[in-house]
């Protein structure tokens, strides 16, 4: 089966990534946003799990052409994959002595402090280049944003430096979007941000994009869509919350059958096959007494490979179209499955961790159910030596 290109072996298990799931997905949000607003693919942690240098490729089979990375480390993922002719856009961290590289390769980056503004100049003058800068500001989330304090100083640095600082973005993330009970939060945070634009307004110095929608906002609040949206979760195919899935319902007069699709599956194979007598203990301590005769499959991965070990005991896999319930703890690189009832079962055979065999289907709530993991949390952890493979 299929091999990581850069290794002679297999890996202990692998991840599928449906074309058509994504292309279901960005047709969905491209018409909740229209077709005016830019759409910015966010790729940070690896892609959602995902695997970035999978994924930056698949979006762009989509017509996506910008990326956002929550750090320059992940910036430079997505440019060594990326086409020439798509932007990169750095939310978060960019050390200083990165500044110049970013600059030197047109990457976009988020300023959130007034003093990196004199630096990103200087860095820009040296390289005779353009320096594309979003501003963040604060407008009720207090983590990065800078204040309205600094912003009619920072605007008017930015205008007489038009010739090195582009004002490429300006920004803000809102803290929640996703849930209605915070509703009134957000709307506070977008009152703010008009404040800081009306700033722009006075001074005739208006950003080329304004961008505040996470997933979220961009699928239910369509005021706060702007010149762009910055689309994660969604765009891998899961709704941001609850809430956010019910609103969408309603809209659509309770149907739900055009969705965001899931494009991720995870798979490994049977490493063994063994019977227990009744009343022995499977794997580590007493976690789980064999209640009767059991035949056992046992998987080559555990934690180690992102498989949360709050699965001990619960949950299930998919062998041969059944659901095999996990028996014992979930070890650091296996744990086992009970299959005494499914029969024609061998050595080698097709194990769905995520996904879907014949007419059953594990979907990454029901896991994380069990485990009290975001979605988010579950995907991200997900180890990056696990090979991705784009599927149709
Ligand atoms: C992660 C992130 C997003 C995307 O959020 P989703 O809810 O996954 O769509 C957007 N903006 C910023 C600043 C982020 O950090």
């Amino acid at each position: 089966m299929e091999r990581n290109e850069k290794r002679m072996v297999r890996h202990s298990s692998r991840i599928y990534l449906s074309q058509s799931a994504l292309t279901n997905n960005f047709n969905f949000i491209r018409k909740k946003v229209g077709r005016d607003v830019r759409i910015t693919s966010v790729v940070k942690a690896n892609a959602y799990g995902h695997g970035i240098t999978d994924f930056v490729p698949m979006a762009e089979a989509c017509g996506i052409r910008h990326f956002a990375t929550a750090s320059a480390f992940e910036a430079e993922e997505v440019l060594e994959c990326c086409r020439k002719d798509s932007g990169i856009m750095i939310m978060g961290i960019l050390y200083e002595e990165d500044i110049e590289w970013a600059i030197e390769n047109d990457i976009e980056f988020y300023v959130f402090n007034y003093d990196r503004l004199p630096k990103a100049l200087g860095s820009a003058k040296k390289l005779n280049k353009k320096a594309f800068i979003h501003i963040e500001v604060e407008t009720g989330a207090n983590r990065t944003g800078m204040q309205k304090e600094e912003f009619p100083k920072a605007m008017s640095f930015m205008k007489k430096n038009e010739e090195y600082l582009q004002f490429e973005g300006l920004c803000t993330h809102f803290g929640g979007a996703e849930s209605l009970s915070n509703q009134f939060k957000i709307n506070a945070q977008h009152k703010r941000f008009k404040d800081f634009l009306k700033v722009c307004k006075e001074k005739k110095f208006l950003p080329h994009y304004r961008h505040i929608a996470c997933s979220a906002a961009a699928l239910v609040y369509p005021d706060t869509l702007y010149d762009m949206v910055r689309i994660g979760v969604a765009q891998y195919g899961f709704w941001p919350s609850p809430d956010t899935y019910f609103m969408h319902l309603q809209e659509s007069g309770g149907n739900g059958s055009t969705t965001l699709k899931r494009l991720f599956s995870w798979k490994t194979d049977i490493m063994d096959i063994r019977h227990v007598d009744e009343g022995e203990f499977i794997g580590y301590g007493t976690a789980y007494q064999a209640t009767r005769n059991m035949k056992i499959a046992v998987l080559p991965l555990g934690y180690s490979n992102g498989y949360p070990r709050a699965m001990s005991n619960r949950g299930h896999v998919l062998i041969g179209g059944k659901k095999a319930p996990i028996v014992g703890l979930i070890n650091m690189n296996l744990f086992m499955v009970d299959i005494s009832h499914i029969s024609n079962v061998s050595v080698g055979d097709e194990v769905v961790l995520i996904g879907r065999q014949k007419n059953n289907t594990i979907n990454i709530s029901s896991f994380t159910n069990f485990t009290q993991l975001l979605n988010n949390e579950m995907l991200s952890r997900l180890p990056a030596a696990i090979p991705r493979k784009t599927v149709r």
